[in-house]
């Protein structure tokens, strides 16, 4: 691989992109990392070893997955821009233990990844330098299918990586962030100056590890999380008896008695709750539903 460019290299990376017609298109969040020691800080996080699965999206020109195959683990990068996949196809043609997928990663199904890809046994680890444009769209879907990797590293806005993480009370908890604490156990590791990247960014960014939580509740009861949590939020300033009375019109009367056994008091606003006291809601509010 003597030949092989250094896409964090600026030069190389516009070379190659001169070379195969390219132009960063900013409505794909496309933002280069140009800096060797902070990939090699994501690599490093996300701990992968020989025989890991790896799911990197929007590889980019490759500089994290270029580090990634290195390390022996099947990798599967998902692109949407056809003229990276174009550039990444070539670069990594004589590596057998890479896979592209020129896709929308909003629009594959985890789970029929997962039978495509996932051998018995084998640990899935998920990395991104993940598009802003997609960020919480994305993060969702990862809740969504129940977070099925046992470490993910993700570089995000900043903002938005404290927002996953950041404690019930602040102004910018909300449902997200419920979410995440429900179905992950989230720490930002390191911020990241927009100087790193090509063309740079609007933004600061942060890299955030998640890894997968103690999931207390059953797949129907979680499906009571997600109702009472994003339909609590859609108006955070009222109290949580008046986002239930909205949300289980039906349960009208028996809503000061499900809050009690909840130990939640009926004053409370969906910001006061933790992620913990959403799921002990979410089990009663299911009982009471059945
Ligand atoms: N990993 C590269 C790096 O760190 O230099 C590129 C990161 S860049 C911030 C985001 C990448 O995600 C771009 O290559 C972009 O084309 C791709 N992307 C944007 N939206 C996508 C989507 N919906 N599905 C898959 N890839 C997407």
């Amino acid at each position: 691989m003597a030949d092989f460019p250094n896409v964090t290299s600026p030069r190389e990376l516009m070379q190659l992109f001169e070379e195969y017609g390219l132009q960063p298109h900013k409505r794909l969040g496309q933002n280069f990392l140009i800096d060797a020691n902070i990939v090699r800080k994501i690599v490093d996080a996300l701990e992968v070893e020989a025989g890991d699965l790896v799911f990197e999206i929007g590889p980019g020109a490759g500089a994290l997955t270029t580090e990634l195959a290195k390390s022996g683990a099947q990798l599967v990068a998902i692109e949407l821009d056809r003229g990276l996949c174009g550039l990444l196809g070539n670069l990594f043609e004589k590596w057998p233990n890479v896979k592209l997928i020129n896709k929308d990663v909003l629009k594959l199904n985890w789970g029929s990844l997962f039978a495509e890809f996932c051998k018995d046994g084998q640990t899935v680890k998920l990395v991104s330098n993940l598009p802003y444009v997609i960020s919480g769209p994305f993060v969702y879907a990862i809740l969504k299918s129940s977070f099925p990797f046992q470490r993910a590293i993700i570089m995000l806005q900043k903002e938005v990586a404290r927002r996953l993480v950041t404690a019930p009370g602040e102004s910018d908890y909300g449902a997200l962030s419920v979410l995440c604490q429900y179905y992950t156990d989230g720490e930002v590791l390191f911020n990241v100056s927009k100087n790193v990247f090509w063309p740079r960014p609007g933004v600061s960014s942060a890299v955030l590890k998640l890894k997968p939580g103690e999931r207390l509740l059953g797949v129907e009861e979680e499906t009571v999380l997600w109702d009472l949590v994003q339909g609590a939020f859609q108006q955070r300033r009222k109290t949580l008896l008046n986002n239930m009375n909205r949300i289980y019109p039906s349960l009208k009367n028996k809503l000061p008695e499900i809050l009690e056994e909840a130990a939640i008091k009926e004053q409370a606003r969906p910001e006061d709750l933790s992620s913990g006291q959403f799921a002990m809601l979410a089990r009663i509010t299911y009982n009471y539903l059945k």
